[in-house]
């Protein structure tokens, strides 16, 4: 974790960083976040993170605390005093300070607290390397998986299910038996018919910057591909299958619910696209 954190205005050391028990953050996780990862002191996507971030909170009637200049401004400081090179930026945007009660409460000011933590590049590249396990759980999140909420215990449940089996990530079917997500991460297939998939971007799910960006990549490359829902016997067709987000980039499935999954072996479409997605990360410092 970071040395210093901001909170309100302060860049504040780890342990004197306190948010007030009344901040609607924390009693009804009525706030918003993101999460960017920073490559050698370059924000990747930042605008497609702070977009996105203006996105949520427009979503939940509630106002950015700064302009999205100042905001810049602040992540830089932040960065700066914790002499971050490679890692995450944490920004969450909660309604504010105000008396426990659900209705919104009049002219609160909005909360920014932000931190970061170092991940370094070499240990990403680590784990696209090794693969990753997945178990399905049922989808029991609300309707609009799309707002950037911090209110995540279905995917904290889901993802402790997951750790418990031995799994790297958890993956979603909802009440129709469509896979929808991960808990932190979107998923893709190459279908059995060589065509890349994966859930359109609509409530059901979040529309991930690194999906953004990949999908971006892809469509200039010319691949097949199509946005569109699919079951879980497509996934158990697929000829490959990966995930993608901020802190894992692309990352390969290997296992799916205990079974080897084509058998165990990290196809050629997804080497192909995690160096794709590589290279646009590098690509940002040059
Ligand atoms: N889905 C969910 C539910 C997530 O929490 C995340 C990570 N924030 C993602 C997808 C991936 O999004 P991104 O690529 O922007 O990190």
């Amino acid at each position: 974790m970071s040395k210093y954190i901001y909170v309100n205005g302060h860049y504040l050391l780890h342990d004197q960083a306190f948010i007030h028990v009344e901040d609607r953050g924390y009693q009804f996780s009525d706030s918003v976040y993101e999460v960017i990862y920073l490559y050698n002191n370059h924000l990747i996507d930042e605008e497609g993170h702070l977009h996105r971030l203006e996105n949520s909170l427009s979503n939940i009637n509630c106002t950015m605390p700064v302009n999205c200049n100042t905001l810049k401004l602040l992540i830089r400081e932040l960065i700066r005093r914790n002499k971050l090179l490679f890692g995450l930026i944490y920004i969450q945007i909660t309604r504010g300070i105000a008396p426990r009660d659900h209705k919104f409460p009049l002219n609160t000011k909005p909360s920014l607290i932000m931190s970061c933590k170092k991940l370094s590049y070499s240990e990403i590249l680590k784990q696209q390397d090794i693969g990753i396990n997945i178990i399905t759980v049922p989808d029991e999140r609300w309707k609009r998986c799309d707002i950037k909420s911090t209110m995540l215990l279905p995917n904290v449940l889901a993802k402790q299910q997951a750790f418990e089996q031995q799994a790297f990530e958890a993956i979603m079917i909802d009440s129709e038996g469509f896979l929808t997500e991960g808990t932190s991460t979107n998923l893709w297939i190459l279908n059995k018919d060589g065509i890349l998939q994966t859930h359109e971007a609509n409530h059901k799910i979040l529309n991930g910057i690194t999906r953004q960006r990949l999908i971006a990549l892809i469509k200039e490359k010319k691949i097949p591909f199509i946005e569109k829902k699919f079951a879980l016997h497509d996934l158990q067709q697929a000829k490959e299958a990966f995930i993608t987000s901020t802190s894992s980039m692309v990352k390969p499935i290997i296992k799916l619910n205990g079974k080897s999954f084509n058998n165990e072996i990290i196809g050629p479409m997804v080497i192909y696209l995690k160096q794709l997605y590589l290279d646009y990360v590098l690509g940002q410092v040059q």
